[in-house]
């Protein structure tokens, strides 16, 4: 895991990495772009789409879902969020990583997650599947569970 975690960083300094993400890469941090990243960030929990909409539409923007999405793409292609199947939803990712190649822990009492940016793992899981005959998708590989504070609740 690493150590740089936007639950310990301010909001500030997520967007200001983001943008310079963006930066190095060549792409831009659009208006639209950064408002969708900071309700991924405010949430502290995995947002649906609908519920992006909603919150634009609470800040006077009314945006169609294809804008939605294709602006959610944005931020997957460019490694700054996280699509989370099972809940079908979206987490801002927390790591400096830039590729969607990890595993993603799940916590099906909270709904939160947690990365495990664990590449030998990952690889190790795929390789084994792929073994079996089975290929990943790309993108996180999703473990559901009970975090502890659930656990202790
Ligand atoms: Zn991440
Ligand atoms: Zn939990």
């Amino acid at each position: 895991m690493t150590a740089k975690n936007c639950a310990t960083n301010t909001m500030q300094d997520c967007l200001a990495e983001a943008e310079q993400r963006c930066m190095q890469r060549g792409a831009r941090l659009t208006d639209l772009r950064r408002s969708i990243f900071e309700i991924l960030l405010a949430a502290r929990k995995p947002v649906k789409a609908y519920d992006i909409i909603e919150c634009m539409r609470d800040r006077g923007q009314r945006l169609t879902p294809a804008s939605i999405y294709r602006t959610l793409e944005f931020l997957l292609g460019h490694g700054l969020a996280h699509r989370v199947n099972a809940l079908n939803a979206y987490v801002p990712c927390t790591g400096p990583h830039e590729e969607q190649a990890l595993l993603l822990f799940v916590c099906s009492g909270c709904r939160g997650t947690t990365e495990i940016d664990d590449r030998v793992l990952y690889d190790a899981v795929r390789s084994r599947l792929a073994g079996l005959g089975i290929s990943l998708r790309n993108g996180c590989i999703e473990i559901q569970g009970i975090c502890r504070n659930c656990l202790q609740a």
